[in-house]
């Protein structure tokens, strides 16, 4: 924190920096140019910005050898780094025309010149007010800007968290409500096929009474990854939809076609070869689903094309379980 004096004569700095010190700013800077300013501000491109001296104030001679007080100033300004520092005008001449020019390129400030020390001491401690009071809003405001992106960055976290099943990481039932409903609406509004994939994995209280609550929650995992792994389409949308239930959406894939995708989910979690030594079907973990498709009327809603996945997927299990089942819709 200190004041920047900028002044020709060596003289007139040395007035200038007692009468500061007489008025309590002991924190002073001198420089003889324009240039040797500019060195101190870290203006040239080769500064090195760590050694910086933190200026609050610059008393400049308008008058100066090489570049001029007028032209300092809007170099002063139109840096970013230098910018926010107010810069006073010390002048010998008053004329309005002067002043203007200095207001123009910059300066907050003027002062006659050979200068007063009260009027000096005066305009020194209104402009460190003044700038001590901008810094704050100045920091007050950045403060508000990290907080808001700090705040929307954790609903989007929140929004992804609550649309997410903590265990698998995939869409949860909510989301999964959420989707179906949407998705459904556009295949009846654009009369193409829609499918829905009930999958449930065989014997699974047997698995956990077997192996432990710990193993079969990495099995869940492996087998969300499987149906991951086989369904790949951006526009398909894989849910966990109970506790060992996952729900498949096949946006405009027909009946057939669903089947088959089906049929090769239930064999590559079979080709897992997860060990499931209780099982009533396998050595391995195996997994029953049951199939929908249709191109939905409108009077078709999500709870029917659910209650009829559920059905086939009921009468895999009833046939031996680990086998796929298409729900027999009228007219597909
Ligand atoms: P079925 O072949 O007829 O489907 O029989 P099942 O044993 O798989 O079905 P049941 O509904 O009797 O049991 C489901 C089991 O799934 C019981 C429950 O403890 C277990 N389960 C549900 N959610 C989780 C979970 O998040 N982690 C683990 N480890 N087990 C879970
Ligand atoms: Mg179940
Ligand atoms: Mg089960």
């Amino acid at each position: 924190m200190a004041i920047l004096i900028i002044d020709d004569v060596p003289v007139t700095r040395k007035i200038i920096k007692s009468f500061l010190e007489d008025g309590g700013y002991t924190e002073t800077i001198q420089a003889e140019s324009a240039e040797d300013a500019f060195k101190l501000l870290g203006l040239y491109a080769d500064s090195d910005e760590s050694h910086l001296p933190d200026i609050d104030l610059i008393l400049m001679d308008i008058v100066l050898q090489g570049v001029d007080g007028i032209e300092a100033c809007r170099m002063i300004k139109s840096h970013q780094r230098t910018s926010n520092i107010p810069i006073v005008i010390l002048t010998a001449y008053s004329s309005s025309e002067h002043i203007e020019t200095a207001f123009k390129a910059g300066a907050i400030d003027f002062l006659p010149k050979p200068v007063n020390k009260l009027e000096l001491h005066a305009r020194v401690r209104s402009i460190l007010h003044f700038k001590s009071e901008v810094d704050r809003l100045r920091e007050r405001e950045k403060h508000l800007v990290e907080t808001t992106m700090k705040l929307e960055r954790a609903n989007v976290l929140l929004e992804r968290l609550s649309n997410s099943d903590g265990l698998t990481g995939i869409p949860n039932r909510r989301y999964f409500d959420y989707m179906f409903k949407k998705l459904m609406a556009s295949a009846t509004r654009l009369a193409i096929p829609i499918s829905l994939l009930m999958m449930d994995i065989d014997n699974f209280k047997l698995y956990n009474d077997t192996y432990g609550h710990l193993a079969g929650d990495d099995c869940l995992k492996l087998i969300s990854g499987a149906i991951h792994d086989t369904i790949k389409r951006e526009s398909d949308f894989i849910a966990r939809y109970g506790g060992e239930e996952f729900a498949i959406v096949l946006f405009g894939v027909e009946g057939n076609v669903a089947a088959n995708l089906a049929e090769n989910i239930r064999d590559h979690v079979f080709g897992l070869k997860i060990p499931h030594s209780a099982s009533t079907v396998s050595d391995w973990v195996t997994v029953s689903i049951g199939v929908v498709s249709c191109v939905p009327e409108p009077s078709v809603s999500p709870d029917n094309m659910i209650d009829w996945a559920d059905k086939a997927l009921y009468t895999a299990k009833s046939r031996g379980k680990n086998h796929v089942i298409k729900f027999d819709y009228p007219g597909i």
